[in-house]
């Protein structure tokens, strides 16, 4: 692929999305556009978009696309993106997000959709054990946690578990994928620009295999 590279990384909450699609925009010099990241930001800014967004997150629901469409929209049309592209990681998460998304990148569109495939047990238990730092928002979990008493070894922020990582909210969260994400799978395999890459295993293993699969792109 060359600049600007256009990818999204699609999967379950879980799958590593996060840590794979910020490793991989470092790795090619491109943004890393969370829209997870970017609505807990604000919320903790107590900006207005952030105190629309905060009610929906902490209960597990979708922030409606009226609140999250225009702040990408905006991201994207910055330089950095359209020079050297970015990598879009928990966006779009339904159908009309992706419609929205086309339309904001015409006409060429995204090059590459990424599809990290976990399996729901997989992924309950790593959601379950999972921690976050309140100010970088690196993961850690309760199997290995940060060197010293939660507190973020990048930042030294401290390290939490997310409001919407309890049980009831991830099952949720996971109802939510399977009814308004997973159709995007369908819906980009016909556009022919998707690939799937299993997402359980060895973590370095995982990204050398997201990586070849951009180059070959
Ligand atoms: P996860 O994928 O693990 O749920 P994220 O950090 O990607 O975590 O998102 C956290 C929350 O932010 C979501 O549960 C949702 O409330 C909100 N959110 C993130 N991205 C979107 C989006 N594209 N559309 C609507 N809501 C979103
Ligand atoms: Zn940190």
């Amino acid at each position: 692929m060359n600049k600007p590279y256009r990818i999204v990384m699609l999967g379950k909450q879980g799958a590593g999305k996060g840590t794979q699609s910020s490793k991989l925009a470092a790795t090619l010099g491109i943004a890393h556009i969370s829209t997870g990241d970017m609505l807990r930001a604000a919320a903790r800014e107590g900006t207005e978009f952030g105190k629309l967004a905060q009610g929906y997150m902490d209960k597990g629901e979708l922030v409606p696309d009226s609140v999250i469409l225009g702040a990408v929209e905006e991201r994207l049309s910055r330089r950095d993106c359209a020079e050297d592209g970015f990598v879009l990681d928990g966006f779009p998460r339904n159908l009309a997000q992706a419609e929205a998304l086309d339309k904001m990148l015409e006409p060429e569109g995204i090059k590459l959709v990424i599809n990290l495939d976990v399996s729901t047990e997989v992924v309950m238990d790593r959601l379950s054990s999972r921690r976050v730092c309140t100010g970088c928002g690196r993961t850690y979990s309760v199997h290995h946690p940060p060197a010293s008493n939660w507190t973020c070894d990048d930042c030294g922020s401290e390290v939490v578990q997310r409001a919407d990582d309890t049980p009831e909210a991830i099952g949720r969260r996971l109802a939510i994928y399977e009814e308004a994400t997973a159709p995007l799978i369908a819906w980009y395999q016909a556009k022919g620009c998707f690939v799937t890459v299993s997402g359980e295993g060895d973590f370095d293993a995982i990204f050398e295999e997201i990586l070849a699969t951009v180059e070959r792109f």
